[in-house]
């Protein structure tokens, strides 16, 4: 036998591993669904809604069609509109920002701490004008940002604070679960988040019930009665197919984010390479770790490396928001948020998810820690 044909092959990611644990549960839910025929928005949904609500620690939860939805739609639950500015980090997914665009409001960009790489609260202050109507802070990669100490600013300035919490799904600050500091908080989930549906969701939570009424209106024609149509609203609601879906993913969330947790703090420890940088983990900071990013000066040369040696990566992400084209006509140079430019240059994400083998984790952990820039 050739030792070279015993190499470990690790993929970025592998949805079908999970789905084979729970597809028994999940082919029941959804015949149920279709046998009830109730199968948009409907008991389904509203069962998940209870359960992420209480997941979250909030009183209330409104699912919707996407993550980038219920981000349009809590910009305008709180009446953003033109003339409002948003503080936004730019090193996040597109989404954030568009929330504020999509109602005519304008994104305010802001740069992140140099070792966390979560939204800095420091720029944020700075960038407060009497135009602020809200904050949206992200907890990037699944790491929290310093929502509590965001929060209090905000709150100082009578503005508003929404958590964009697409990829931080059962993360903690001290004793304060994500999705429960902010005004609101939005969630998506999208096949590849740390909570993912089989096709598309998102969610906004708050203890606001106005808030959660006003999405639910919004999401469903603007209309409370049917045929009665309060106000313009959108059709995003969620698919029942959808809600079954999660409410069966739901219960084995902790255990999941409890593994990635278990990946994560192997690599952390055992990634000792000058040429790869950490996120720094602040304690009492609970990370879910939706993604293991780490920075590296040649990221062609590293991303190379890993292929040649059949090591999954990807680039979370290549673009801050301030130099999309998308966003060209606010202005914005490159030079304006160095440590945002520096993360796109330079981050990789490494494969972690939940149902990695310890072999597949042994294998990334030998082939970062021989890599040699
Ligand atoms: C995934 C994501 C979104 C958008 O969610 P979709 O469900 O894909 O529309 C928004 N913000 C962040 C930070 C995300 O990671």
């Amino acid at each position: 036998m050739n030792q070279t044909q015993t190499v470990v092959k690790v993929p970025f990611f592998d949805l079908k591993r999970q789905y084979q644990t729970i597809k028994t549960e999940v082919l029941e839910q959804v015949e149920a669904v279709f046998e009830s025929m109730m199968v948009t928005n409907g008991p389904f949904v509203e069962q998940f809604e209870k359960e992420f609500a209480a997941y979250c620690n909030v009183e209330h939860c409104a699912a919707v069609n996407t993550g980038t939805s219920a981000l349009h739609l809590a910009m305008q639950t709180l009446d953003v509109g033109p003339g409002d500015e948003v503080i936004v980090p730019a090193n996040t997914f597109i989404a954030t920002p568009w929330g504020a665009t999509y109602v005519g409001g304008t994104p305010v960009f802001v740069d992140c701490k140099a070792d966390t790489w979560e939204i800095d609260i420091e720029a944020v202050e700075k960038a407060i004008t009497p135009k602020t109507k809200v904050v949206v802070g992200v907890h990037l990669y699944g790491q929290p940002f310093e929502a509590l100490k965001l929060k209090a600013l905000c709150e100082k300035h009578n503005i508003f604070l929404v958590e964009d919490a697409a990829q931080g799904h059962g993360g903690y600050i001290g004793e304060h679960r994500v999705g429960s500091i902010g005004h609101m908080a939005c969630f998506s989930f999208y096949p590849g988040k740390n909570l993912g549906t089989y096709g598309e969701g998102g969610a906004v939570v708050s203890n606001n019930k106005d808030y959660i009424d006003r999405v639910k209106r919004l999401r469903n024609l603007g209309s409370a009665k049917k045929y009665y149509h309060e106000e313009l609203g959108y059709n995003m609601r969620m698919g029942a197919v959808q809600g079954a879906v999660l409410s069966v993913k739901l219960k084995q969330l902790d255990t999941w984010n409890a593994r990635r947790q278990e990946v994560a703090s192997r690599y952390l420890s055992e990634i000792k390479n000058s040429a790869i940088q950490h996120q720094h983990q602040p304690e009492n900071f609970q990370s879910v770790f939706h993604l293991y990013v780490i920075k590296t000066a040649n990221r062609k040369h590293f991303m190379d490396y890993m292929a040649a040696n059949n090591v999954g990566a990807a680039m979370h992400y290549p673009v801050p928001c301030h130099l999309q084209e998308c966003y060209a006509h606010l202005g914005y140079q490159e030079g304006d948020f160095p440590e945002s430019e520096s993360l796109a240059a330079s981050c990789v994400s490494l494969p972690l998810f939940p149902e990695m083998t310890d072999a597949e984790v042994n294998r990334v952990i030998e082939v970062v820690n021989a890599y040699q820039a």
